[in-house]
């Protein structure tokens, strides 16, 4: 029996969409061409707002009680400038591995009910010319089998670049301006608190988060492509 409605892309957005869904007793697809768990480029932070609409949907336990309790953000600048703000009074966010985030959501979506296909890439809308609207996506499965899946409702939640909303004319990729994200885990990081962390130089910024083991989570977002070949080493220089 087709779903009432396809989600394309379990991230956060698509996972989180579908339990709500599932749990409302709607017949949901979700679909990711990943397989999970899988790695996500991130700082692995989630701040007090994001927590607290987990906590409304019970979806909070597991990073409560293995993410690291985070009290707010610190930015600095080229000058020397350092701003700290904290979240404020009973207010706290957490640090948690993005992968275990995203493969928790995933199950919790499985668990309420919903169909889950990993491994399978949405490829486009399926337009039902009839109805005079989008009547589902075309798939390509692991295999390589191509497949029309239909539904009532398709929610695109796959990504910055969504094949869906791109093939639809929702969103456009301007040319300008580009960023390129590289990141790691580092241990022996000193003096690692409880304060997020966004150091924004010249043309780059890098994030910092307290990470599990005493590691440091380090992420360079950068609009020159220049050395990437050599992540390691970019960020390294970066960081110097
Ligand atoms: C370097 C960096 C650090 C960040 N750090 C943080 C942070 O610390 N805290 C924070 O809150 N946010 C952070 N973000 C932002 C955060 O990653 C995004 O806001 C978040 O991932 C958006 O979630 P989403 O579910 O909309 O999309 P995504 O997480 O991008 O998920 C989209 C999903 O769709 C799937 N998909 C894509 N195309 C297809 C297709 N054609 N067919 C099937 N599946 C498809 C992908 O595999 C993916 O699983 C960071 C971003 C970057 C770049």
């Amino acid at each position: 029996m087709d779903p009432d409605v396809i989600v394309s892309g379990a991230g956060p957005a698509g996972a989180f969409a579908a339990v709500l869904l599932a749990r409302a007793g709607v017949r949901v697809t979700l679909i990711d061409r990943e397989t999970f768990p899988r790695h996500k480029l991130c700082g692995d932070t989630l701040n007090p707002g994001g927590l607290a609409l987990l906590r409304r949907h019970r979806l909070h336990e597991p990073i409560e009680q293995h993410g690291l309790p985070l009290d707010g953000m610190l930015v600095t600048g080229e000058s020397g400038v350092r701003i700290s703000g904290t979240y404020g009074p009973g207010l706290v966010g957490r640090a948690w591995c993005r992968s275990a985030l995203d493969q928790q959501l995933l199950h919790a979506a499985a668990s309420a009910g919903a169909e889950v296909r990993t491994g399978v890439l949405v490829q486009e809308p399926y337009l039902s010319h009839a109805a005079g609207r989008v009547g589902g996506v075309r798939l390509k499965t692991g295999d390589g089998r191509s497949e029309v899946l239909r539904a009532r409702w398709t929610i695109a939640a796959d990504g910055r670049r969504s094949r869906l909303a791109l093939a639809l004319g929702l969103i456009r990729q301007p040319a300008q301006p580009r960023r390129w994200a590289i990141g790691t885990y580092a241990s022996g990081v000193s003096e690692l608190g409880t304060l997020g962390e966004m150091h924004v130089r010249r043309g780059h910024y890098i994030g910092v988060a307290p990470a599990a083991g005493g590691a440091a989570n380090l992420c360079l977002v950068t609009a020159d492509r220049a050395g990437l070949h050599d992540p390691a080493g970019r960020l390294w220089a970066a960081l110097h």
